[in-house]
């Protein structure tokens, strides 16, 4: 639960520190919850608990607590499918830790903090001692934290940079799904790989076949899961550094008999306008843009850009080809995302059959209630 700053009608102590456990109640007098605040962010309160949180140790306590149930989810998810050794193992309001996220890549943890609580020295040290204790048997020796300059400017934090918390390694290899790739966690603006795709490109595998095209491959998620079912492979992106990434991890993998990757350093719109002019034809094509929607107000122009991609692939798969497409963009409904889709078949002429409706991978919950906490979409299908 969120509180906006204009929702807030009075405060007993003013001003509140920045990051500030704070008890909060509605008009009526009702006790809502312990919440943690923010002196600078719209969204002034993250509530963290129903229970009245007295002390700065009952709060570590709690987060320690949350910080262990998180991993232990995780645990029981990465044991299960064997073949994965990343995930993001707290994902802020979805693990209840509101404005924290961790990543595992292999031996190596990513932390982010997003607010002014979760920035706060003493709540970092607790929840990164708790981490090492609870994942140094399993082989975690090194935690990075990262920072995103424009949400500490937001949150008034004073700037950072990229930087060790514990250990000496801030890079390293790891597998999804048996696939291996590299995670630098000093390089570049990005975070490093989305996990949250981890079973969509399982799934897109599964289906893929023939010659097939990754439109925004970023360091190749898709692609490299598409080679190993494919005889061909093409993967696009506009970024330079995520396909020279993208090339490194390719030679990681290589030893298998596998089709050579054709990397394009390419803007997807003109790419695809094209290579559909020259009337180039694949069995499968992965379309993963970033989200074009960043908020409501948006959301029609959005959905134009989802449209014509979509438009674009259909229009250039084969009979029997399946195409794999997603919005990350949380403002498009799973249903916008289906009509539009919907509306790029019939301007195709072509028959879509859905083959699955899916999301993101389960290391990164959904909470009912919690609306969110669910932002991709990803439908597979086959066109007729
Ligand atoms: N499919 C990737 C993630 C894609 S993220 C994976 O699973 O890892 C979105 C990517 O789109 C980024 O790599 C970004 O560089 C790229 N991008 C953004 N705008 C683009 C454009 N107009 N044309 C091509 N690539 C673009």
């Amino acid at each position: 639960m969120w509180v906006y700053r204009s929702e807030i009608i009075a405060e007993n102590s003013t001003p509140l520190p920045p990051g500030a456990l704070v008890h909060v109640e509605n008009e009526r007098g009702k006790f809502l919850g312990t919440m943690l605040y923010s002196s600078s962010s719209q969204i002034a309160l993250r509530k963290l608990t129903g229970e009245r949180l007295e002390t700065e140790q009952e709060l570590l306590d709690l987060l320690r607590q949350r910080v262990r149930d998180a991993l232990s989810y995780r645990e029981q998810l990465l044991r299960e499918e064997g073949s994965s050794n990343a995930a993001r193992l707290i994902f802020s309001e979805a693990d209840n830790l509101p404005g924290l996220i961790v990543d595992r890549y292999n031996d190596v943890l990513s932390l982010y903090s997003q607010t002014q609580a979760m920035d706060r020295p003493e709540i970092k040290q607790a929840i990164v001692t708790e981490l090492q204790a609870e994942l140094a048997p399993s082989g975690v020796a090194h935690i990075v934290e990262r920072v995103e300059p424009h949400i500490r400017e937001l949150e008034q934090l004073p700037p950072s940079e990229n930087h060790l918390l514990w250990g000496e390694k801030t890079s390293t290899q790891y597998v999804l799904n048996g696939v291996r790739f590299h995670y630098d966690a000093l390089s570049g603006q990005k975070t490093g790989a989305f996990l949250d795709q981890r079973e969509n490109y399982a799934a897109a595998e599964k289906y893929a076949h023939g010659k097939a095209l990754d439109v925004f491959c970023y360091q190749g998620g898709f692609a490299l899961h598409l080679a190993r079912a494919c005889s061909e492979v093409t993967a696009l992106d506009s970024s330079r550094p995520a396909l020279e990434v993208a090339e490194e991890n390719e030679k990681l993998n290589h030893g298998q008999s596998r089709p050579a990757i054709e990397w394009i350093e390419a803007n997807a719109f003109d790419f695809l306008k094209d290579y559909s002019a020259a009337g180039r034809q694949y069995d499968t094509i992965i379309l993963d843009p970033p989200a074009f929607a960043k908020t409501k107000r948006n959301l029609e122009t959005a959905l134009r850009g989802y449209k014509e991609l979509n438009l674009r692939a259909v229009k250039m798969l084969r009979p029997g080809g399946v195409l794999v497409t997603c919005s990350c963009s949380y403002h498009v409904s799973e249903q916008d995302f289906t009509q539009m889709l919907t509306a790029a078949a019939v301007d195709a002429g072509r028959a879509l059959r859905l083959l699955e409706i899916r999301t993101q991978s389960k290391d990164h919950p959904i909470v009912l209630g919690i609306p969110e906490t669910h932002y991709l979409k990803c439908l597979i299908c086959t066109v007729r």
